[in-house]
């Protein structure tokens, strides 16, 4: 089975409730670059009282890793605990929108997450520091761009993300573009912790205004990073509501 349509797994930007921020979309695991094996991932999000956890480990069509990953993160489902997605975070390979998995970890998998990481060009694949910086946004834009007409991945992750961690900035209309882009099609756009903190307020406008299909991640890389997304949106999404870190302070 491949994975279910982003339709059917989250909801619009306009939708979202306090509820649904106690969620976690994008970890990384000691079978990747994390810090933690999977359960101790788990016990963070039982102990956040998280309703949805995502593995989201790093593959490419050559990893062998996968299937004893997602034995071990099948094996956290619990009664009572949130619900368990087993999936991969996969980069954009081509101007088609090709996703860098074997076909048996893309079937296997609840969820994927695209991203522009290294940047696909003529003369092989280039990491991102080798481009200056306005190359490089384009670039982001663009497979951004390919990976949502693509449709094989259900989330754009952390849109704009290497030129923001590199250089600082990502243009806002790119943004808009992609935002936009994601609206139109059946991917949801990933607002990430990691890499969008410093734009906050300048992505939630166009998120409101396009409204596309959205995933909370935290891309935590140990087990305190989970759930980081929700305490960041919470105060600004939902600054009445009584769990708010916003409110408690005053
Ligand atoms: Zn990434
Ligand atoms: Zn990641």
């Amino acid at each position: 089975m491949p994975p279910e349509r982003a339709t059917a797994l989250f909801p619009r930007f306009s939708a979202l409730t306090p509820a649904d921020l106690a969620v976690e979309g994008h970890t990384h695991t000691d079978f990747t670059d994390g810090l933690a094996p999977p359960r101790a991932y788990a016990d963070r999000a039982v102990s956040l009282g998280l309703s949805r956890l995502a593995f989201t480990e790093h593959i490419r069509r050559t990893s062998t890793y996968w299937p004893r990953f997602a034995h071990e993160a099948a094996n956290l489902r619990r009664v009572g605990g949130p619900r368990i997605w087993v999936g991969f975070e996969a980069k954009v390979c081509d101007g088609e929108g090709t996703l860098d998995i074997p076909d048996a970890a893309y079937a296997a998998a609840d969820v994927v997450l695209g991203s522009v990481h290294a940047v696909p060009g003529a003369q092989g694949s280039r990491p991102p520091r080798a481009l200056p910086r306005e190359e490089l946004a384009l670039a982001e834009r663009d497979f951004g761009l390919a990976l949502v007409r693509g449709g094989r991945a259900q989330v754009l992750a952390h849109a704009g993300g290497m030129s923001l961690a590199l250089y600082g900035d990502f243009p806002l209309d790119y943004m808009d573009a992609l935002a936009r882009e994601c609206a139109g099609a059946d991917v949801a756009f990933e607002v990430n912790a990691r890499y969008h903190a410093p734009v906050l307020t300048r992505l939630l406008p166009l998120l409101a205004r396009y409204d596309p299909r959205v995933s909370l991640g935290s891309d935590a890389h140990e087990p305190s990073q989970v759930g980081a997304i929700g305490a960041l949106l919470r105060p600004l999404l939902f600054p009445d509501a009584p769990n708010s870190p916003a409110r408690a302070a005053t």
